[in-house]
């Protein structure tokens, strides 16, 4: 049984706070991760169709011998993928290489602003087809900017349940994320340890080397992961850590028997640089990022 606390979202569906980020797992590895994952108590999934390895977390979750109604599985739609029909063409792909009928959670992964004249709204209303059908419980987004989301409410009449952006101690998106608070979109962090801060060349180092996580880290006989897991549930956003190594895949559940201070969550949040790791999501186009959807 799962000690991670859940939450329910905007639309009444319940997520499971903590998940396992597949990102850069690569697909002959990626079943094997899963079912460990699961084994020691996730039972959150995230992949996407760009990370190519759908077909594998389907798998490790039969493997693992669950019910697919015990895990919260999220996809995101490839940015390749904007315009209607190819992005229920694109759905149905998703669906076939998880092996299940439904995905809890689906999100555009990308808004794309100079795709199609940055007509991400006729998209978001094809992820809400995927939901009245019964074929997405949730749907979402993902890297969208306050101006996006303002742009979705003023031009259809839902809210996102998600949006999942980057969040960790060196980038925060404050702006973003209280513009979410505020119409009940929960934030949920992408590199929620600070990945990005590590295996990109950044303008800052790694948030595991960052002295005052090490600090708080010493005093609760924790890592300077588990700090900053811990960080990011406290304060109140879902949180996905990707590992491949069964150690840490462990160390970044086991985070539930310890809770930081007020002034430890200010000291961390005061690590705010303001500069992202990952690209600017204005920045993201198809040109740019685009990839063949790969035959699911
Ligand atoms: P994370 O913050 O999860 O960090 C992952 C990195 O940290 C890997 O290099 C991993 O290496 C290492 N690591 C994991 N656990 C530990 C630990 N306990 N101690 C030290 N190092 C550790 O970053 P990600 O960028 O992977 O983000 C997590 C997930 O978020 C992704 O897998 C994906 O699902 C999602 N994501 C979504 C994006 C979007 O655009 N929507 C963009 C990026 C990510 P190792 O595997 O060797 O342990």
């Amino acid at each position: 049984m799962s000690n991670v606390p859940t939450i329910d979202l905007n639309d009444g569906v319940c997520i499971t706070q903590l998940g396992f980020g597949v990102f850069q797992i690569k697909p002959d590895e990626t079943a094997a991760a899963v079912k460990r994952a699961l084994d020691i108590g996730y039972r959150h999934i995230d992949t996407a169709e760009m990370y190519g390895n759908e077909r594998e977390v389907g798998q490790g979750i039969r493997d693992a011998g669950l019910d697919r109604a015990e895990v919260f599985v999220t996809s995101k739609l490839n940015n390749g993928c904007h315009e209607p029909d190819d992005a229920r063409r694109a759905f149905d792909k998703t669906l076939e290489a998880l092996g299940s009928d439904y995905v809890d959670l689906f999100l555009i992964h990308w808004p794309l602003p100079t795709l199609y004249g940055g007509d991400f709204v006729s998209t978001w209303k094809v992820l809400e087809e995927f939901s009245r059908e019964g074929r997405a419980r949730s749907v979402g987004v993902s890297n969208f900017q306050t101006a996006h989301l303002e742009r979705l409410a003023a031009e259809t009449g839902t809210v996102p349940s998600v949006n999942q952006i980057e969040v960790h101690p060196y980038f925060a998106q404050r702006q973003v994320q209280e513009f979410g608070a505020a119409r009940g979109i929960l934030t949920q962090a992408w590199s929620p340890i600070g990945g990005i801060t590590f295996y990109r060349e950044g303008s800052h180092g790694s948030t595991l080397d960052d002295p005052v996580i090490g600090a708080i880290a010493r005093a609760h006989g924790k890592s300077p992961a588990q700090v900053t897991l811990r960080w990011g549930l406290q304060e109140g956003r879902s949180v996905i850590p990707k590992s491949t190594k069964p150690t840490r895949i462990a160390e970044n559940i086991d985070v539930f028997d310890f809770e930081l201070s007020a002034d430890e969550i200010a000291a961390v949040d005061g690590l705010d640089t303001g500069r992202r790791g990952g690209p600017e999501p204005g920045a993201v186009t198809l040109e740019a990022y685009g990839r063949e959807i790969p035959d699911a």
